[in-house]
């Protein structure tokens, strides 16, 4: 099946209840079970699993051509559960340009757990090369990559490390379940901040993890979520497969918006920089071009004055929020090196555009005011 009718119709067969045709909402902590713990339908506690979420996993396996998949309250509950399935004494590969949460992550709690890490160039298989090591166990990658939407070849890099006996995860947050599958391109797991594309509606909270097959990495990253109460609650799990249904839509429009914003601001004079994979002028368009389906609605641009007319753009947007955060119907921008804090590694002059739903014309015309 296409990926738009799997979006409508995985993990959404009619209640057997009830015949409801939209999915219930089961809120129960506890399921009763036999005299010896024998379970009536699959579930135990919450903290294990429950039937809501359950839908959300089938639906997201079956999009993401997986064998399994773990929702988890968050899209940083899912990829630390992947660090934190690393035996001590391993080794791991991250990108340069990586969600600086992810980049926070390695750097305060690996290290602890005696797990060592580097930052290479994830464009570049030379630079993965020359940083393996022996313990290298896993490779993360970003792509796109936030907020420098640097694009990794993931079919490149899962080759090389799997003749090396590594496994290679992805966040594929930017592009969303629509435009990109990674695990169908080699990868071992992907993984998923739903609160941006998947909920669409910067009103839920949650992440996702999906496995190219239900073995150890799949068994560990289910013992975290359960054991740490890393879990997504119903109702959030409930939403997320709402938003789920309008993903293919609203991702069209996402890709027609940001592509017109981009090209606009790579006429101006004022604009430096633009990064967006659907532009020719993009390192790797033609990487993106083969393993995307389309680039998707996130870009950013860096200003020729630098940093204060990067706050000065961001502070006279109108119909932009500056706010965090992606995905949504509404468009945002941030300058992200202030957003990212103490350890910020965006260029001083960089604003980050999360482009909605809106007209294009209006976004544009909002974005050449504040640029004038
Ligand atoms: N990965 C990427 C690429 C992100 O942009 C974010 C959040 O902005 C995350 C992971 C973390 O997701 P969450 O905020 O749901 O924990």
């Amino acid at each position: 099946m296409k990926p738009e009718t799997l979006l409508v119709h995985a993990g959404a067969e009619p209640d057997p209840a009830t015949a409801a045709v939209a999915p219930p909402i089961h809120l129960s902590t506890t399921f009763r079970h036999g005299p010896a713990g024998e379970l009536e339908h699959g579930h135990e506690y919450i903290r294990e699993s429950n039937p809501t979420q359950d839908r959300l996993e089938a639906a997201l396996a079956a999009i993401e051509q997986g064998a399994a998949a773990l929702a988890f309250g968050s899209g940083m509950a899912a990829a630390s559960a992947v660090f934190q399935s690393l035996r001590a004494g391993s080794h791991v590969l991250l990108p340069r340009d990586v969600y600086h949460g992810t980049r926070a992550y390695a750097r305060e709690f690996l290290g602890e757990r005696s797990v060592t890490h580097a930052a290479v160039d994830g464009c570049d298989c030379d630079a993965i090369e020359a940083a393996w090591r022996d313990s290298t166990a896993l490779v993360w990658l970003e792509t796109p990559s936030n907020p420098l939407l640097e694009i990794a070849d993931i079919a490149a890099v899962a080759s090389f490390a799997h003749a090396r006996g590594a496994i290679v995860a992805v966040d594929s947050t930017f592009a969303s379940p629509a435009l990109q599958n990674p695990l169908a391109l080699g990868a071992d797991i992907v993984m998923h901040s739903t609160t941006k594309y998947l909920g669409g509606h910067s009103d839920v909270m949650g992440g996702a993890l999906v496995f190219r097959e239900r073995g150890a990495w799949h068994e560990r990253a289910a013992l975290v979520r359960g054991l740490q109460g890393a879990v997504m609650a119903p109702f959030n799990a409930w939403l997320t497969l709402r938003g789920l249904r309008t993903l293919s839509c609203r991702i069209e429009r996402h890709c027609r918006n940001a592509l017109a914003v981009a090209t606009f601001l790579a006429s101006q004079p004022a604009v430096a920089r633009v990064r967006y994979p659907g532009l020719a002028s993009h390192p790797q368009h033609a990487l993106a071009r083969r393993q995307m389906r389309d680039f998707g609605g996130m870009l950013s641009f860096e200003l020729a004055g630098g940093r204060e007319a990067a706050l000065r753009v961001a502070s006279r947007v109108a119909l932009f929020t500056n706010a965090t955060s992606l995905g949504g119907v509404e468009s945002l921008i941030e300058h992200r090196a202030s957003v990212e804090g103490a350890h910020a590694t965006s260029p001083p002059g960089l604003l980050r555009v999360s482009v909605g739903l809106e007209h294009p014309d209006d976004l544009v015309a909002d974005l050449a005011q504040a640029l004038a």
